[in-house]
């Protein structure tokens, strides 16, 4: 008998021989055509990373801007602004209105309906007024101090402290047209500022009512256009000149400082009402013992200010001011409120929190809600006295105490090492025993000492050694 020719190659070493697949499935069987998990992770190993001028916060950075923000919350309280929240997009035209030169080429917009744009807010000011214009007339009862905050887009060049996407906190008061307005608003963000341990130098200047801001742009265009002095001028400010000179005092390019050293000045073209008007604003600061520079060439670039304009500017390790990096902003802007159909004046200050956050970093401010309660932590040692544990944290939670827990850990051992890092003033321990004997293990988390109690009395025995929140929504 010849050998059988055999083709096959040997099978290879660790090779799996396929099954015979039976005749009647192989008719069947469908095709798999389901990606397989590997397959998914195959096409989608392609990695992202967030986009230029956007920003994640995370971690610490996450706490130091819930610190700011905390912050605020707690002084617009204190000096009675009521909060305000309006829609990110608006319409493009509301906007539109009232621009800066180039400021259009900052706006990300948006097709809403045919024919409607619309615009992500490029600042919370013009939100916040259109709102208290449109809600007035059903509610002659709405505040007048309003305090928002909220994220704001502008398509600007990035780096430098300048993003993309940025969050503003900002503080109008409506309807009051006498210098007390501005020195509130200077106050509030200046309290701010300080409270929060920053270093800062108020930068102010009047620009005056509108024939002064017109006669000043005037003589300012005619400076600039003088021979020779325009050749020297940055490319961008050359290109402002025609339609806003005002813009070249805010730049920072040597060339551009140098030409604007004698420049004519917006103080020799005040009324004597706005002369007076400023004064008594620098009294009022004075009196409140908030130090200021006066800076005859601050004049914040935006057709709707008038009278009184500031800026924050932060102050470096080394004492120097930068300008390019303002912490916060503002003025009287009695044109814009008019500019939607409003008849009051108004003053307001946008305060930004990506700058003030980079600034606490920086400092290693350390985090704290300015309204935390000592801290109780609960602890659990079985899996029977897990759910247990849980009820009493829901409970202890809504009775206004400030709990924590970590219910996915076992052991107590890394359970009373997380209480200690978390400050906890009584760790409250359940264990099979306890539940058994409806008990818990109250420790002190200072002395070490532990006693039991009857579970039920719980509560009773925290009140006596921990304040219990009032009126705090979240802790
Ligand atoms: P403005 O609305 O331009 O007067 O700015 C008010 C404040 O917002 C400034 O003082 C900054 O703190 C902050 N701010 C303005 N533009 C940016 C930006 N592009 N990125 C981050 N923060 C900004």
């Amino acid at each position: 008998m010849t050998k059988a020719k055999t083709t096959k190659k040997p099978a290879a070493k660790n090779s799996v021989k396929k099954k015979p697949v039976p005749a009647a499935v192989k008719k069947t069987a469908p095709v798999e055509t389901k990606p397989t998990v590997r397959h998914l992770e195959k096409k989608s190993a392609k990695t992202y990373q967030h986009l230029m001028g956007f920003k994640d916060y995370l971690g610490k950075e996450f706490l130091t801007w819930d610190l700011a923000t905390a912050k605020a919350w707690e002084l617009a309280r204190a000096y009675g602004f009521a909060p305000i929240k309006t829609p990110i997009i608006e319409d493009l035209g509301m906007y539109k209105k009232i621009t800066r030169s180039g400021q259009e080429k900052e706006f990300f917009t948006v097709d809403l309906d045919p024919g409607q744009k619309g615009a992500l807010r490029p600042e919370l000011t013009q939100g916040m007024f259109r709102a208290y214009l449109e809600n007035k007339s059903e509610d002659s009862s709405l505040p007048t101090r309003l305090f928002a905050i909220g994220p704001v887009f502008r398509q600007e060049k990035v780096g430098g402290g300048r993003y993309r996407e940025f969050n503003q906190l900002d503080l109008e008061i409506i309807g009051e047209p006498k210098p007390i307005s501005e020195a509130l608003i200077i106050n509030a963000a200046y309290r701010y500022l300080k409270e929060l341990g920053l270093n800062f130098q108020l930068q102010i200047n009047s620009l005056g009512d509108s024939d002064a801001r017109r006669d000043y742009t005037n003589k300012l265009n005619a400076f600039f256009k003088e021979r020779g002095r325009r050749t020297n001028l940055c490319h961008s400010c050359k290109k402002a000149l025609l339609k806003s000179p005002l813009a070249l005092l805010d730049c920072r390019e040597d060339a551009c400082l140098k030409a604007r050293e004698s420049a004519p000045q917006i103080a020799d073209f005040l009324s004597v009402e706005s002369r007076e008007h400023f004064s008594k604003v620098l009294e009022y600061l004075d009196d409140l013992n908030i130090p200021y520079n006066f800076n005859s060439y601050l004049v914040r670039n935006l057709s709707y200010y008038s009278e009184t304009v500031f800026e924050f500017w932060p102050v470096g390790v080394d004492g120097n001011t930068n300008g390019r990096q303002a912490l916060a902003a503002g003025g009287r802007c009695d044109a814009l409120l008019s500019f939607l159909g409003g008849k009051e004046s108004a003053c307001g200050v946008a305060i930004g929190l990506e700058r003030i956050t980079a600034r606490l970093k920086e400092q290693n401010a350390v985090y704290k809600y300015p309204d935390e309660q000592e801290l109780i932590y609960v602890a659990q040692l079985s899996e029977s006295a897990r759910v247990r544990a849980l009820l009493l944290f829901e409970e202890l939670r809504l009775a206004g105490f400030n709990v924590r827990q970590s219910f996915s850990v076992d052991g107590l051992r890394a359970q009373l090492e997380e209480a200690n890092n978390l400050q906890a003033k009584v760790t409250l321990i359940l264990g099979k025993k306890e539940i058994m004997d409806e008990t818990i293990l109250l420790r002190d988390m200072e002395s070490g000492a532990q006693e039991t109690i009857a579970i039920k009395k719980v509560k009773d025995k925290l009140d006596k050694k921990i304040n219990r929140k009032v009126g705090v929504i979240y802790g």
